[in-house]
């Protein structure tokens, strides 16, 4: 504690808020933030300043002090807390990093809707309403060879919306080695008690045959249900009953198949040199009497949940009131359609779909980018940081051929001084303002370069990054 004769004049030295918010200093916090938030943030700072100076610690601040701190809570407050990151993750369509990134053509789509008035239930031809789902119904169908489509918010919605619509009440046959958790709270088990429907498990983890399925076939079958193992492989003494066959068994029953695809893809991967996922057309072929499928995993577009197949039972799910609850808005729908439009002209799709345009990146490329960059990020992080171009194995994510990896290159950036060094150096490159998210493996932090396409942006979110910043 001070003398009390020191410390009164202490605090009479502080300057007072008028003293502040007339500071060359404020001036910019003035035209960013507005008065009243500008001088709130004033006042809270000359009381902490006030503390400061009552503990003896600190000197009284001077205006433009004071208008500076200010200034730095109000542009840190005001920073969004959905921000641009790098993910150089390795993994591809990260669901916490927001999965697909969105066309150029996608994202024009989705501004103009954004905008302007747009015919999202406008028939131009009649003048009258029309249908939302019409923008793309068409498109789906071709692309598919589906009869009828309809969409919703997410695939876990459809997936609940047609259980809800074609088996409440009644029993959905599942193979045991499909009841799958996708993450969250998505369990298969659980959604099918949500909507309505009975859960009627065949065969074991392992080995299902067509007698299971037929056994279990009655009066009250509403669906037979494939689920397509999206996020897991099952290997070894397996059998599983193929879409195909799984199909005969229910026209032979008069019960409709649905088939959750997960992922699904509307191109075949093995055309570019990646494993084969299957595709919506040969769900369709297969017999599938419906199916579903994301907008936001390989397909590469928004977040949506597809739904194709029959005329009749998208008929029904189109009259379910649930349906309502979770359509999607025009500005999804927007980049949808402009998305699926992509699909049209398949020799340019790997160029102009984000997705697929870093899925199909060359290892080769992709070293010569690690090379590029190692330099800079070396010089950035100063000694005692190594910066190693090496190569590493990239994954698609978010459940489409979980066993696959790509091979890949990054950065291993290893700091002198340990795991608390590693996590400090992490912590460091997340703190800047564009974060850079990599992943910790064999004792080094690995930036793995296959989602990274704009390196001038890189080098200069680095910029913010000080010599041994953050790190012990
Ligand atoms: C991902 C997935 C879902 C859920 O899809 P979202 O688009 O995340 O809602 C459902 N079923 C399967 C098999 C999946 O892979």
């Amino acid at each position: 504690m001070p003398e009390p004769q020191v410390l009164r004049a202490a605090l009479r030295a502080l300057p007072s808020v008028d003293q502040v918010l007339t500071c060359d200093t404020a001036r910019p916090g003035l035209d960013r933030h507005g008065r009243s938030l500008f001088t709130e943030a004033v006042r809270t700072a000359l009381d902490a300043a006030r503390a400061a100076v009552r503990t003896g610690h600190d000197a009284p601040p001077t205006a433009d002090d004071v208008a500076h701190a200010a200034l730095s809570t109000l542009d840190a407050a005001a920073q969004p807390s959905l921000r641009p990151v790098f993910n150089l993750t390795g993994t591809v369509l990260h669901t916490n990093l927001g999965r697909a990134i969105l066309a150029e053509e996608a994202v024009a789509a989705a501004i103009a809707a954004m905008r302007e008035a747009v015919t999202l239930e406008f028939d131009l031809g009649s003048g009258g309403r029309g249908e939302r789902d019409d923008h793309v119904r068409d498109l789906l169908c071709a692309l598919t060879g589906a009869e009828d489509a309809t969409l919703v918010n997410n695939n876990a919605a459809a997936v609940l919306l047609v259980l809800n619509t074609l088996a409440q009440d009644r029993d959905s046959i599942v193979s045991r080695g499909e009841l799958i958790e996708i993450g969250g709270a998505f369990r298969m088990p659980d959604i099918m008690a949500r909507a309505g429907t009975r859960l009627v498990e065949v065969g074991t983890t392992n080995r299902t045959h067509p007698k299971d399925y037929r056994a279990a076939i009655g009066p009250s079958t509403g669906l037979l249900v494939k689920v397509h193992t999206s996020n897991y492989r099952i290997e070894g003494f397996t059998k599983e009953v193929a879409p195909r066959d799984l199909a005969a068994i229910a026209r032979e029953a008069g019960v409709p198949l649905f088939n959750d695809l997960g992922s699904g893809t509307l191109c075949d991967l093995a055309r570019y040199g990646l494993g084969h996922e299957p595709t919506v057309r040969e769900a369709v072929a297969d017999g599938a009497d419906i199916i579903t499928f994301s907008g936001d995993k390989l397909l590469g577009g928004p977040q949506a949940g597809f739904i194709i197949g029959r005329k009749d039972l998208i008929a029904a799910i189109n009259r379910n009131p649930m349906k309502r609850a979770l359509r999607v808005d025009k500005i999804r729908l927007a980049a949808l359609e402009a998305t699926l439009k992509l699909y049209r002209d398949p020799d340019r799709l790997a160029a102009r779909l984000p997705t697929l345009r870093r899925l199909t990146r060359s290892a080769e490329d992709l070293e010569a980018s690690a090379h590029r960059l190692a330099p800079a990020l070396r010089a950035k992080l100063g000694p005692g940081v190594a910066v190693v171009p090496r190569p590493c194995r990239s994954q698609i994510g978010s459940g489409a051929l979980p066993t696959a990896t790509l091979a890949s290159y990054g950065l291993a950036v290893r700091p002198d001084g340990g795991g608390r060094a590693l996590d400090a150096l992490a912590k460091a490159l997340r703190a800047l303002p564009v974060p850079v998210i990599g992943r910790i493996e064999e004792g080094a932090l690995v930036l793995d370069l296959r989602c990274l396409e704009d390196e001038p942006a890189f080098l200069a979110a680095l910029e913010a990054l000080e010599p041994r910043h953050g790190l012990v």
